[in-house]
């Protein structure tokens, strides 16, 4: 890491992406060359509750003069929704993180199964058939394979209409899965050697309390940080969420959730700065061992 030379305050850090081994369309080695382009300093990859991409995107990395930190984005359970928490520097040969991710891949199998015969019901077919068409990585297979098959095939117009029409909770499609418990998200994440951030708080349909109780156990259960400044997020969110990690004492994050040139609206590297206040979650990574 050559972090020192650089103001934490300013640095183009983009630390929350998806490459094909989880629901992005490029490989790690095109997003590594594009968060370069694209000017960013500090990149980390993070697919959903997978780590087969992290050694590819490393060596990319390292040959482009990238900084660069391995990720992975864990789905997790809390109060009966589905919420994300990104670990940032993890030992991807951890034993314990490996095969708790690939018990998850395994329930990610089952369930698409189920959302196809749940889709087939309500005269949708094969639509498992037609999502497969879209994974790249034989062992995670998530909801945006089905929403690329429902745009394609004329189903819907565009991703976020199948999303509202299917998918979620009370449409056709939604199937409730146990995920992670946050405990596990975190205590996985932490003993790989990483940093757990809870990702897009926005994005979650929480009461004010839930939040605040949320923030909480998280801080308590050994999180490090919340993602402010977010692809997710409204410019009156980056504020309302920077308040919330300073009174949580919670380090902030920052990442575009990039998926896809056609698919992502904030391209890697093409978010605001941090607000005035927050601790960057990297102000203390110059002479960190990274794997
Ligand atoms: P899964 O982890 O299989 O439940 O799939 C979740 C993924 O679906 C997210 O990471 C997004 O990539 C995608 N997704 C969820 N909601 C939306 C939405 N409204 N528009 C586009 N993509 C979405
Ligand atoms: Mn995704
Ligand atoms: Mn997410
Ligand atoms: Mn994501």
């Amino acid at each position: 890491m050559k972090l020192d030379w650089l103001d934490p305050h300013t640095i183009n850090a983009d630390l929350h992406c998806h490459s094909i081994a989880s629901d992005g369309t490029l490989t790690p080695d095109e997003l590594a060359r594009r968060a370069k382009d694209q000017g960013v300093e500090l990149w980390a990859l993070t697919d959903h509750d997978e780590l087969s991409g992290l050694p590819i995107a490393q060596e990319a990395a390292t040959d482009l003069g990238l900084n660069f930190v391995p990720g992975v984005e864990i789905s997790v359970t809390w109060a009966g929704d589905t919420i994300h928490v990104v670990g940032l520097n993890v030992n991807y040969r951890d034993g314990v993180l490996f095969e708790s991710l690939e018990n998850m891949r395994k329930v990610r199998v089952s369930r698409a199964q189920q959302i196809g015969r749940d889709l087939e019901k309500h005269g949708i077919k094969e639509a498992y058939e037609g999502a497969l068409q879209y994974v790249k990585n034989p062992s995670l297979i998530s909801r945006t394979h089905f929403a690329r098959h429902l745009v394609n095939s004329g189903v819907c117009s565009e991703m976020r209409e199948v999303f509202t029409r299917y998918l979620t909770p009370g449409k056709p499609g939604y199937i409730p899965t146990d995920w992670a418990s946050l405990r596990e998200a975190v205590t996985w994440i932490n003993g790989a050697g990483g940093y757990a951030v809870l990702a897009h708080p926005g994005r979650y349909r929480l009461s004010e309390l839930q939040m605040d109780a949320l923030l909480t156990q998280f801080a308590e259960l050994g999180g490090q940080a919340i993602e402010v400044v977010t692809g997710s997020h409204t410019v009156d969110q980056y504020r309302e969420y920077a308040r919330k990690a300073i009174v949580k004492g919670l380090k902030a994050s920052r990442g575009s959730d990039f998926h896809s040139p056609e698919e992502s609206r904030v391209n890697l590297g093409e978010l605001p700065r941090l607000p005035d206040g927050c601790v960057p979650i990297w102000d203390n990574w110059a002479n960190l061992p990274f794997p």
